[in-house]
């Protein structure tokens, strides 16, 4: 039996039955309907900033100016960016007609999927809700949002909105956790954008496979990040101080190791070190009153990465940095640990906390190895001033992204596609990406009427069909 009441689920089936007639009467409205309704929504939007920011900080004590830069600012973008071009995406594209197709003429147009779930994670909770509902509502369909128990002030808010500015049979909230996600999952959706662990994703695969619905599974894993002997070494440590201890380090593509050529470790270790203490506290020290560092989501998520140092530490694993830190409050002090052996929990599982591995390496050939037998990563990051150096990790490795001589920049870029590969994703988001990712792109072929060349080879199969079949074979 479900541990889900009979009430609930028939209180989905039915919402899922006003959405999927909502979704049949979006296909005919004018595009600029959509476009008002997105309008408005950045209006609306933008005005609760200030109840965002006070719901990120409950659950997790992230820092308000942080919230607006990781939470706000990237919806703001993908509304703006998705109004700035929504006709020309949405326009259908003339395709070129071939010869063997004279006289016809063909188009590329996209229609809305339909009624369509998004699951999110709980560590970006507003910004991953509501940047693919943009990208939803922009190509026409309807949505049901199911977001993460772990930040509950937050999944109210966003329910809360959604209730405020949606038509019920437009957008719907779900919340709860993994039970009421299952009784989602058995609803045929026409399409489900996932953003969660890879163990879930696969959880959500098998689930559409029921329904054949097609997904988008934005996952995670571990994104290395090599520092060779030309690197720019203050750079990188700025760059990587902000990009791992952002989000308290549970960023999907945050920096989850370094490796960093020997010749340069220790210098860039020491830079590193001065780094992070400048962001996140006073330059010589970092305590919970810092107004720039937020805190583990949960007391289960901070015994894990507690065990995991712990582990490390035991297995010879030195202190690079590390301090005070508040079991209590789920404040744990930025760790930098070295000489992590290869085979620890933390170069095995994704690290996802504000722990950093850092491992040296003499030939680059070794690293790539090792990338190459792990799970393809979400990201890869080279701090490099040589081309050759970047260029053969572009070559030799796969991973979603990749960014060079910087961290996590590439997700906010509009035009960039964003996702993983395999273990780390499954297909593409963002803008145009995300568009497409929620519409069915259509091919339209008119066939102009009487006579046209492929009637050439209907039966009966005479010698002047074989002569058609054969001319066609040798020059079309
Ligand atoms: P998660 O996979 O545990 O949970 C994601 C969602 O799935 C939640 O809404 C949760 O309620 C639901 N869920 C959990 N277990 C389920 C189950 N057994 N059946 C059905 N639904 C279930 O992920 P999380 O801990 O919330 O987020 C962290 C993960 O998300 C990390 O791996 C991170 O890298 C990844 N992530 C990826 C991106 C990206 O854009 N690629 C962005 C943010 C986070």
């Amino acid at each position: 039996m479900s541990p889900v009441a009979s009430s609930s689920i028939d209180s989905l089936t039915r919402l899922f039955a006003a959405h999927k007639a909502r979704s049949l009467r979006l296909r005919t409205q004018p595009l600029n309907e959509r476009k008002r309704l997105l309008k408005d929504f950045e209006k609306y939007f933008a005005a609760q900033r200030t109840r965002i920011q006070q719901a990120v900080f409950a659950d997790f004590g992230k820092p308000a100016t942080e919230v607006d830069m990781s939470e706000v600012y990237p919806v703001l973008t993908e509304l703006r960016h998705t109004l700035a071009n929504i006709d020309e995406w949405a326009a259908p594209e003339d395709i070129d007609t071939p010869l063997t197709y004279l006289g016809s003429s063909s188009e590329v147009r996209c229609e809305p999927k339909g009624v369509c779930l998004i699951i999110s994670p709980w560590n970006f909770p507003v910004n991953i809700c509501f940047g693919p509902l943009v990208s939803a509502l922009a190509a026409g369909n309807t949505a049901f949002i199911k977001p993460s128990e772990y930040t509950p002030h937050t999944s109210r808010l966003v329910r809360d909105m959604v209730n405020e500015f949606f038509d019920e049979d437009l957008v719907t909230v779900v919340e709860g956790g993994v039970d009421e996600t299952r009784e989602l999952l058995r609803l045929p959706f026409d399409h489900i954008f996932f953003t969660g662990s890879p163990q879930v994703g696969k959880v959500v695969m098998r689930a559409a496979a029921e329904n054949l619905t097609s997904v988008t599974l934005e996952l995670g894993g571990k994104s290395p990040t090599i520092i060779d002997e030309t690197a720019n070494l203050k750079d990188a440590a700025k760059r990587v101080a902000f990009g791992k201890f952002l989000n308290n380090g549970q960023t999907c593509i945050a920096p989850d190791h370094i490796w960093v050529h020997e010749t340069v470790a220790e210098e860039w270790q020491q830079l590193l070190v001065a780094e992070v203490k400048k962001l996140f506290g006073d330059g010589d020290h970092i305590n919970e009153q810092s107004p720039s560092y937020g805190r583990v989501v949960s007391d289960k998520h901070f015994a894990r990465l507690y065990d995991m140092v712990d582990e490390a530490l035991q297995r010879g694993a030195t202190v690079r940095l590390t301090g005070e830190h508040n079991v209590a409050t789920r404040f744990m002090h930025p760790v930098v640990l070295a000489n992590v052996p290869p085979d620890a929990r933390l170069m095995e599982e994704e690290v996802f906390g504000p722990v950093l591995p850092v491992l040296t390496y003499q030939n680059l050939d070794d690293v790539i190895v090792h990338i190459n037998a792990h799970p393809k990563p979400l990201a890869l990051y080279v701090f490099s001033s040589s081309k050759s150096t970047q260029e053969r990790l572009l070559q030799l490795t796969s991973s979603g992204t990749v960014c060079v001589n910087d961290c996590i920049t590439q997700y906010t870029h509009p035009n960039l596609p964003f996702g993983g590969v395999n273990n780390s994703g499954i297909g593409k988001a963002h803008g145009k990406y995300s568009f497409i990712a929620f519409s069915n792109e259509k091919p339209v072929l008119r066939q102009k009427r009487g006579f046209a060349l492929p009637y050439l080879l209907h039966p009966p199969y005479t010698e002047s069909v074989k002569r058609s079949v054969n001319l066609m074979l040798n020059w079309f």
